[in-house]
């Protein structure tokens, strides 16, 4: 069967997230679609290396003909993919928020930069009936304009976070401690993530298989969650499945 990508139904008007592959994530609570880090080109390069991308998603990008905000962390390749951003502007209504130096990349690759927005930490907006807002991430709080972000997103009294790539927590994330239902993470410094911000249940992204793999990346999903659930026994980790939307 084709895999596709549309606003879910709403589920008692609960927010939504669906695992499409890597660190890419969408995002609903019926009233509209945002795309997390949309990463579809396979490849990117890093630290000397074309890095090949083994796991691809399912979901075929052509296959999304509809999405109302796309939402990019920070410039890295596997989050910031100008070819995946290229074909959304042209096949959706897509609204793309980013740091600067996101955009300032994209206008010197011939992207339509009158559909971007410059990120700003925290400063939210709303898409639908969903709010979000930018955090720094770790490391990040200083940096002007800030380069590397998570969000936060909220709806129905149910809050999400993605928090992109970031090494820890950054202290701006105190705002939202014992307060997030899900915390989208790679399995990096969990321990300090989980006692700073106290998240209700961890999702883990960027454990997909690539090659050379000289980042973090190639995983075991079933002793990340062994590993953290022993030491965290009150939070609940999860591998999410792809391309199956789970309530917040
Ligand atoms: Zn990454």
């Amino acid at each position: 069967m084709k895999t596709t990508l549309t606003v879910p139904a709403r589920k008692k008007r609960r927010l939504q997230y669906r695992h499409i592959s890597h660190c890419t994530f969408a995002v609903s609570d019926g009233s509209a679609l945002l795309l997390i880090d949309p990463f579809f080109s396979g490849r990117f390069f890093w630290a000397g290396n074309t890095e090949r991308h083994l796991d691809r998603p399912q979901l075929r990008l052509a296959a999304v003909r509809s999405c109302d905000a796309v939402l990019v962390s920070h410039e890295h390749g596997d989050h910031y993919d100008p070819a995946a951003l290229w074909m959304l502007l042209g096949q959706t209504n897509a609204i793309i928020h980013a740091p600067r130096i996101v955009i300032d990349d994209a206008r010197k690759r011939g992207l339509d930069v009158r559909r971007f927005r410059e990120v700003r930490p925290l400063r939210p907006w709303r898409v639908g009936t969903m709010k979000i807002t930018p955090f720094p991430s770790a490391g990040s709080e200083k940096v002007k304009p800030v380069d590397r972000v998570g969000f936060l997103i909220e709806s129905g009294g149910r809050r999400l976070y993605h928090q992109g790539d970031s090494h820890s927590f950054s202290p701006t994330w105190l705002a939202f401690r014992g307060k997030v239902d899900a915390l989208i993470m790679w399995p990096h410094r969990v321990s300090e993530v989980v006692s700073a911000i106290q998240p209700r249940t961890v999702v883990f992204h960027h454990l997909d298989r690539f090659r050379p793999g000289n980042f973090h990346c190639n995983r075991d999903a079933k002793l990340e969650l062994r590993y953290w659930g022993h030491y965290h026994p009150r939070t609940r980790f999860v591998v999410p499945k792809r391309n199956v939307w789970c309530a917040v």
